[in-house]
């Protein structure tokens, strides 16, 4: 059958939903616990006048808390626990020959996601399951973060400020965990919602601060705020996955012939074979989706073999997301990537699995990547949804 795939509002007519976020931080019933993706701190100051090196993901947190966030966190710390699931699970399926022929796809663009279930329905199933950083996210905020502050899933609210229109619709996907039958995230606004509300609180820039982010989801690594380029999660997957296979870690840099030398439209794939333990591993790294049409149709005429590939649909990936700010698409994705390679050089860690509050978070909750817990709260199943016609 064919996968039928529903429309997301966004695509058609951007959807507001900073009312929906105000209502939520005006009721005293809810916690409202806030996530910022990577990308969003390398596009919120072109619309603020602060220049790219002030307009730092701190002065965000601030801005979030003074509207009456109760807590936020960076999305940095759960793009880590991302490439946990998601290295193991490629480790896994790749060694086992599960693969058989075809490369594992990430999966953590809802873009992406809906154009291989209408378009290629039959590759559906080489899909990382792992959910994405904003999915696992929330999931981890109505879990054990809800536990660590006594509270019940139901009574926290979840945001995420996200470069994507898109993750508007991947939101709806559905979260059940004991008695909690809901969502992962309650709400979604863009870069450009962020800085709409920030105007109407009448929130002078100037006048933000750093700040750090909560605990107990409060650091993030290297290869985690990479996320938010293209390229950066099969790197960041790489960086793990080599120290899932030889015990040790890689030169940070090691994997750099991933990253895409330009984003525009003859240059969207980066390819590389990569040895580890005399293992070959074939990557490859696209963005837009009309480079996503040619590779896999290379890849169906047998032209082309891999055996793990990264798809973004947004041209440079989610810094040149649709959720960001407007001006002249290509060349700003490229500018923004830059500054996420340059945050990614300034970590301490550069590694998903040295991330201390995702070791925590295994030992206290967890268990290992890819257990039955991490399975319930951070995979999907990517169903096809049939319907006969
Ligand atoms: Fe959203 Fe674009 Fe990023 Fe995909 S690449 S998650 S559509 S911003």
């Amino acid at each position: 059958g064919q996968c039928i795939t529903h429309c997301p509002v966004g695509a058609l007519r951007e959807r507001d939903d900073t009312e929906k976020v105000w209502d939520a931080l005006a009721d005293e019933k809810k916690t409202v616990v806030v996530q910022v993706a990577p990308a969003v701190r390398t596009s919120w100051g072109e619309q603020t006048g602060l220049a790219p090196e002030d307009a730092t993901i701190g002065k965000i947190m601030d801005a979030l808390k003074r509207m009456g966030a109760d807590y936020v966190f960076d999305t940095v710390f759960s793009a880590d626990l991302t490439i946990m699931e998601e290295a193991n699970e490629f480790v896994q399926r790749f060694t086992a020959g599960e693969l058989k022929g075809h490369p594992m796809f990430t999966s953590c663009c809802p873009g992406w996601v809906r154009f291989i279930k209408s378009q290629y329905p039959h590759l559906v199933r080489y899909l990382s399951t792992a959910k994405s950083p904003q999915q696992m996210f929330g999931a981890v905020m109505k879990t054990y973060f809800a536990e660590k502050i006594g509270k019940k899933p139901e009574e926290i609210y979840t945001v995420s400020v996200m470069p994507c229109v898109a993750k508007k619709a991947e939101r709806e996907q559905e979260l059940f965990y004991e008695e909690y039958a809901g969502h992962d995230v309650d709400a979604v606004i863009t870069t450009r919602e962020l800085v709409k509300m920030m105007r109407s609180a009448h929130i002078s820039p100037d006048t933000l601060e750093d700040i750090p982010g909560d605990s107990p989801m409060q650091e993030g690594t290297g290869a985690g705020v990479i996320f938010g380029v293209t390229g950066g999660v099969m790197e960041a997957a790489l960086r793990t996955a080599y120290a899932i296979i030889t015990g040790e870690n890689p030169d940070a840099d090691a994997f750099k012939a991933v990253r895409s030398p330009g984003f525009n439209a003859n240059d969207g794939v980066a390819e590389a074979e990569l040895t580890i333990n005399g293992i070959k591993v074939r990557t490859a790294v696209v963005s837009g989706l009309g480079n996503t049409r040619t590779l896999l149709d290379r890849m169906e005429k047998g032209e082309v073999e891999y055996d793990f590939v990264e798809v973004m649909a947004c041209p440079g990936g989610c810094v040149g997301g649709g959720g960001q700010p407007i001006h002249d698409g290509q060349e700003l994705a490229f500018e923004r990537g830059k500054q996420l390679y340059r945050l990614d050089k300034d970590y301490k860690v550069r590694f998903s699995h040295e991330n201390p509050d995702i070791l925590k978070l295994y030992d206290e909750y967890m268990g290992q990547p890819m257990s039955h817990k991490a399975h319930m709260l951070l995979h999907t199943e990517h169903e096809c949804e049939v319907k006969s016609l």
